[in-house]
Parts: structure tokens; C-alpha cells; sequence
């Protein structure tokens, strides 16, 4: 039996799942045209949106570890979220009454869309979305009263959307219905519903996704079933901050694929040459484990009975190739033995008195623990436990890695350091990426903003002058090894490849969810500090590691933190979804109790630069970061227990941003919101580095203009 088999997503039963798509708006009863059906075959993976049926199967999902892609919402009072699923997952959710509603991304999408870009070029844990129950108007004695704590508008490629967040005083009511009416200034009307938002279990306030209307709002109010009225408010524009113009020549594109950890090394070592005099390479203190796996195999076929064998070493020192077999000794009595020669592992099998093989799976792979511990660990396979185990093999051990061009040994991180003065005089900012593998859109974001930066250094003053006042930190992957695999193995890989499973999950068939979260392996507010959004099953998408800190690549980011204290800064650039985010990044469960919220000055110099960043950002394309994905983690995403910005705050006090780029595009044919997935065509990436470049170059100015104001030290 060969072990690839198993491995590779081929699919061998073509089971075939297909969903009816459907808009289901108000007020339409069926779709106009008959929309093509969402199909997923039983083994492919791919990013979905679902319209799950209810809170409790958001819930259920969340707490058997689903990989959530995204913040669930609401819509048309159902509740959307994006899940990394299999065809088969998908079945059984559906099966639960969900409904697929856009398929994101299919786990072929990715390979696909980088091998385009390389030819042109060359949980939330426990969220709660509520709908509003049917029939309920003003028949409570109670009246409640309304609080517009949000009304925004903006107005991008040539259509205006309006959004609002009202909070009522019946907070414990789950029944009550808000309902927002607007007026522009020619005076058309209309209005929509909001929707509950609890968190934790906690009501939070009612919102809506951005509702279209026709032109700028002027007058925006709210009324519940409980009869409560708000006062007339007048919407604001958002977020009303605008970038200085850029001179005439100014140069950006300098992205034109997506690119490789191999690429990222090589585009690093060309800035260091092309701009000698501006640039440091800083080699990061903790090598990570490269892009190796163990080598193994099934000795005996899975479906029946049989053993995992795997190398003590790496695959590639060695290891892959190393064949496994059990043999019938041929005589009556023998005792079972293990012996290792010529490069293979020859267990011979206990015999009986009438010469029949009388081993199980279990005395099997305790023989090979106990005989060749060195060089071979061996686990019984789910499901054969306490089975005869049969005459096998020979089974050739290998590590299943296909990326046959990145080289097999530890990783070097490295981080650009870029600035006219770069010996810690001036204030520092520090914009790390992709430590989630699967996000290959976010070393394109820190790269294109690092050459912008230098190439305009020569031609514009103001660039100029901005790396003579700011010292500047780069690292474009934290996480190659995982970036590795996603290219070559898994594109929807998040996690670091460090295997720490134990016993049964070290089974090759859970080979695509190992690895640590490196984003949930930070000291502050962690899973091992009690905190919300992450885990320690070693096969969750979440995994926290072993201990604060077990990882070489969140390790790499506190140490270059600490050794540069000039550094205030950070922004932490992830995909996808369109998030501006900032501290408190997570809460304990019970009372859903936040790390201390920043003072009032803090919050509104996030509040105020993040106004400045999200105009920036929209300067390219119009891209606009929702206000309601605008705020703190906690708030506007999920609680993620120990992520990189609330160590660097918290510890360091940095100011810690985060992105999420890849905002939803809005689909003026179908009036909804589409998800662009981690690995979208190459264009959508390209938009995404342009647009998101120009956001870190605002978060320089951001820097300069804070330690301007600074008394001098
Ligand atoms: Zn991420």
C-alpha cells in the first residue's frame, strides 16, 4: 500500500454535492434566473460561504473547531459565515439545514491563480447574529429607547452606501426589530432592518451590512417594535481623511506575481543591493524547522489493520525511501523481532505451534518503539487496535513533500530594515506579514510598500524626508515553512509546519492540519491565560503550541521588537475581509472580560490614524473598510488569544494595528457582498497590494507626525 494514495485529494469516490444557490431578499420569493448549483466534491477543500440555519449550528460549529475564514454575519436575518470545508463537511452541514451560498475559494483556485500571475508576469468563538422574530410589532407595554451610535457613508466606484449601529436599552429582548430609515438630500427615502449582534452571549448593539441608497444621506433615525424612537441624526462621511496628493513620477507596481518564499528571499536580496545605502537585511534570531516532515508509512492497509511507521529524523536526512515490511517467519514457535539493515525495517511476525502468525497491530508497534527507537516510531492506526496484524510491505517511508525546489533545512526569517538613520534615533514602524501560509496576498502588501519607499526615497523629497524621520521594519513572511507547503502541498495551509501531535494525530491522514497558529502563540491574553480563540488540540486550526513562545516565528517577531525599542509602530497584515483592527484582541469567556481597553487618548489615536489609513487605502481603488470592521479585535472580528498586536501593546507598548486585506466586493447585479478568499485571481491580489501599500505608507506619516509632537528626549 502505498502511503500517497492516502495522501493526495485525488478523489476516489466522486460523491458530488451540489446546493441550490439562491438570494433569498425580502420580499423575493425565488430567484429570477435558475443560478448554477454549488458543487464540491466529497474530498476537495474549498473556502464556502454558508447561510447557516440558526445561532446554535454557528455554535456547534465553533466548538468542534471549524475553521472559520472570516467574522460570521448577518443577512437578510440569517447568519453568513466563511468556512474552510470539505464536500463532505459541506453535505453534512447542509444536511442541518445550511445553505451554501458562494463558493470563495476551491483549494485548486490557488496553484492555479499563481501559476497565472508567475505566466503574465513572467470564530469567532462564540458569535451571536440574530434574526428578528416575525410578528412581534408593539404589542410589549415597555418602550425602549434608541441610541445611533454609528451612522457612516461613503461613496465608492460610483455608488453611495450607507451603514448604521443602534443600540437599544431592552438589551435582553431578543425579539425586538430595528428598523432605519434615511433621507438624501433630493429627497428620496427609504429604509432597512438591522440586525442583533450579541458576542459571548452579550447583547452588543443591531447593524446591517452597507445597504446601496441612491446619493448622499442627509437624515438617518431608528425605530423599534418596542415603539422606541431616535433622534434624527445627519450620517457622516467616512472615513473623511485624505492622503497629501502624490507627485508627479511617483512609482508604485513593483508586484507582478504572487510570490514564493524563495521569491520573497530573492526580492529581499535585490532591495539590499539596489539600495545599499538605505537598507539592512536582519537575519531573525530563531532558524524555524524548514520545510521537512517526517517520513512514513502504513504498514498494512488502513482499511483493514494496520501500523504507522515514521522517521525519528526528517524524510530528507535520509529517511525517505526507508522501507517497512512484516514477514511470516515460515516456522512454528518464533517470538516476535525487529531488525533494521540495508535500509529496511523487517519485523518478524510471532508464530504459534501449528506456525501461524499470531502478532497484533498493538505488539507490533511497541516491538519497533522498544527495538528501534532512534530511527522509527510506530503508532496503531485508528481503528485497528488489537488486530491480527497481517504479512505487509514492503511500505516505503516517505515525507509527502512535493515542493521539490525549496531547499530541505532549517529557515533563516529575515526582516528589511529600511531608513536614512538606521541606529535607532528615530521612531520605528514595523510591518510584519503572512503568519498565516494560506494569505499570499500579504508579503506582496509589505513588499510593495518597502520598494515604494525606497524607489521614491530618490526622486521625491517627501518620501525623502519620511525615511530621514522614521526608521523602518520589514518582515514580508513569518512563516515561510508553512507558505512552502501552501504553494507546493496544501494552499489552504495557516499554520507553521512543527508537528507536536501525539499518539493517533500523528496519522498522515491528519497531514494537512498540523502545525501551530504562530498567531496564537503570543504571551498576552493567550489560550494558556485563559483567553478565548484558540486551542490545544494540535489538529485545530487554532492551535496555541505547546507553551507561550514554543514557536522560531512568533519568537522572531517579539525578539526583533525587543531589540529595537524605537520601534512604536506595528502593523500586522493578514487576509482576508477587509478589517482594520487594533487592542483588545481577546477576552476571557466567562463575562466575556477584554484585556484592559486602551485610555481615551490611545483610543483615539487608533481611532483618528485608522480614519487616516483607511483614506489611504481607498485612494487606489476605492476600497473602503467598512466603520463596523473598524475597531477594536475584540469588537469587530473574534477574540484571538494570544495574537502578535497584543503582545507588542500590551508588553511593548507598541501602537499594534492589524489588516485583514481583501475587502468584500460589491456585486451591483445580485446586491450582495462577495468574499475574495485568501488566494483570489492575481488582479484581485495585485489591487489588494497596491491599495494596502498605500495604507502602510500613511502609517509612516501616522509615526512621524506622533513623534513630532513628542516633547524632545
Ligand atoms: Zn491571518
Amino acid at each position: 500500500m502505498i502511503v500517497r494514495r492516502r495522501w493526495t485529494a485525488a478523489a476516489t469516490t466522486a460523491i458530488l454535492f451540489s446546493a441550490v444557490l439562491s438570494h433569498p431578499g425580502p420580499g423575493s420569493a425565488a430567484p429570477a434566473d435558475p443560478a448554477p448549483p454549488i458543487t464540491l466534491s466529497a474530498t476537495e477543500t474549498a473556502v464556502v460561504r454558508v447561510q447557516l440555519r440558526d445561532q446554535a449550528q454557528l455554535d456547534r460549529l465553533v466548538a468542534a473547531g471549524a475553521d472559520l475564514a472570516n467574522r460570521p454575519r448577518a443577512r437578510d436575518g440569517r447568519i453568513l459565515a466563511d468556512l474552510v470545508l470539505t464536500g463532505t463537511q459541506l453535505a453534512e452541514l447542509s444536511a442541518q439545514g445550511a445553505t451554501a451560498v458562494q463558493i470563495v475559494q476551491r483549494a485548486g483556485d490557488g496553484s492555479r491563480h499563481y501559476a497565472e500571475s508567475v505566466r503574465a508576469a513572467q470564530a469567532r468563538t462564540a458569535a451571536g447574529l440574530r434574526a428578528p422574530a416575525a410578528g412581534q410589532r408593539t404589542t410589549a407595554s415597555a418602550v425602549d429607547t434608541l441610541q445611533v451610535q454609528q451612522a457612516y457613508w461613503w461613496t465608492t466606484g460610483g455608488q453611495t452606501f450607507l451603514q448604521a449601529q443602534v443600540a437599544t436599552t431592552a438589551t435582553d429582548d431578543p425579539d425586538v426589530e430595528i428598523t432605519v430609515s434615511w433621507r438624501t438630500a433630493d429627497g428620496a427615502t427609504g429604509s432597512f432592518p438591522l440586525f442583533r449582534f450579541e458576542d459571548s452571549g452579550e447583547y452588543q448593539y443591531h447593524y446591517a451590512l452597507p445597504q446601496p441608497v441612491p446619493s448622499r444621506p442627509v437624515q438617518l433615525s431608528a425605530t423599534s417594535s418596542l415603539g422606541g424612537v431616535s433622534r434624527v441624526i445627519t450620517p457622516t462621511l467616512w472615513p473623511n481623511a485624505t492622503p497629501p496628493p502624490l507627485p508627479a513620477g511617483y512609482q508604485k507596481d513593483f508586484i507582478d506575481a504572487y510570490l514564493t518564499p524563495i521569491d520573497i528571499q530573492a526580492r529581499i536580496k535585490r532591495l539590499a543591493r539596489q539600495y545599499r545605502d538605505l537598507v539592512d537585511v536582519i537575519d531573525l534570531p530563531n532558524k524555524t524547522q524548514g520545510y521537512r516532515r517526517n517520513a512514513v508509512a502504513y504498514l498494512g492497509d488502513p482499511a483493514v489493520a494496520a501500523v504507522v511507521v515514521e522517521s525519528v529524523r526528517f524524510g530528507d536526512q535520509g529517511m525517505n525511501g526507508v522501507q517497512v515490511r512484516t514477514v511470516d517467519p515460515g516456522r512454528p514457535n518464533r517470538p516476535l523481532t525487529v531488525g533494521y539493515r540495508d535500509r529496511v525495517l523487517t519485523v518478524s511476525l510471532a508464530t504459534d505451534t501449528a506456525g501461524k502468525t499470531v502478532s497484533s497491530t498493538d505488539e507490533v508497534a511497541t516491538a519497533i518503539n522498544t527495538r528501534q527507537p532512534n530511527r522509527f516510531r510506530a503508532t496503531v492506526e485508528d481503528g485497528s487496535a488489537g488486530l491480527p496484524m497481517p504479512v505487509a510491505g514492503p511500505a516505503r517511508l516517505d515525507d509527502g513533500l512535493q515542493g521539490s525546489e525549496v531547499p530541505a533545512r532549517p529557515w533563516t526569517v529575515q526582516a528589511l530594515r529600511l531608513g536614512v538613520h538606521r541606529d535607532g534615533s528615530r521612531v520605528g514602524v514595523l510591518a510584519y506579514s503572512q503568519e498565516h501560509a494560506r494569505e499570499w496576498a500579504t508579503p506582496l502588501v509589505t513588499l510593495e510598500f518597502a520598494e515604494r519607499m525606497l524607489a521614491n526615497s530618490r526622486t521625491d523629497p517627501a518620501t525623502r524626508e519620511l525615511l530621514e524621520q522614521v526608521d523602518i521594519f520589514v518582515i514580508p513572511t513569518v512563516n515561510p515553512d508553512g507558505a512552502n507547503y501552501s504553494f507546493n502541498d496544501f494552499n489552504m495551509q495557516r499554520k507553521n509546519l512543527v508537528n507536536h501531535c501525539t499518539g493517533p494525530a500523528r496519522d498522515p491522514k491528519n497531514r494537512t492540519s498540523w502545525g501551530v497558529d504562530v498567531n496564537r502563540n503570543y504571551t498576552v491574553g493567550s489560550y494558556f491565560d485563559g483567553y478565548v480563540g484558540a486551542s490545544a488540540n494540535c489538529l485545530s486550526g487554532t492551535y496555541a503550541g505547546t507553551a507561550e513562545l514554543s514557536e522560531a516565528e512568533s519568537s522572531n517577531v517579539i525578539a526583533l521588537a525587543q531589540t529595537h525599542p524605537n520601534i512604536r509602530f506595528a502593523m500586522n497584515v493578514h487576509s482576508y475581509g477587509g478589517y482594520f483592527m487594533w487592542p483588545p484582541g481577546a477576552y476571557r469567556a466567562d463575562g466575556r472580560v477584554t484585556l484592559p481597553r486602551p485610555s481615551i487618548d490611545e483610543s483615539t489615536l487608533f481611532l483618528d490614524s485608522a480614519r487616516r489609513i483607511v483614506g489611504a487605502i481607498a485612494q487606489e481603488r476605492g476600497t473602503v473598510t467598512w466603520p463596523s470592521q473598524t475597531g477594536p479585535v475584540a469588537d469587530v472580528l473574534y477574540s484571538a488569544a494570544g495574537n502578535s498586536a497584543d503582545q507588542l501593546y500590551y508588553e511593548l507598548g507598541i501602537f499594534a494595528w492589524d489588516f485583514e486585506v481583501g475587502n468584500d466586493r460589491w456585486n451591483p447585479g445580485t446586491g450582495e457582498w462577495e468574499g475574495v478568499g485568501f488566494q483570489p485571481p492575481f488582479d484581485e491580489a495585485h489591487g489588494e497590494s497596491q491599495e494596502y501599500a498605500g495604507g502602510l505608507v500613511e502609517l509612516v506619516r501616522v509615526a512621524r507626525d506622533h513623534a513630532a509632537a513628542q516633547p524632545a528626549a
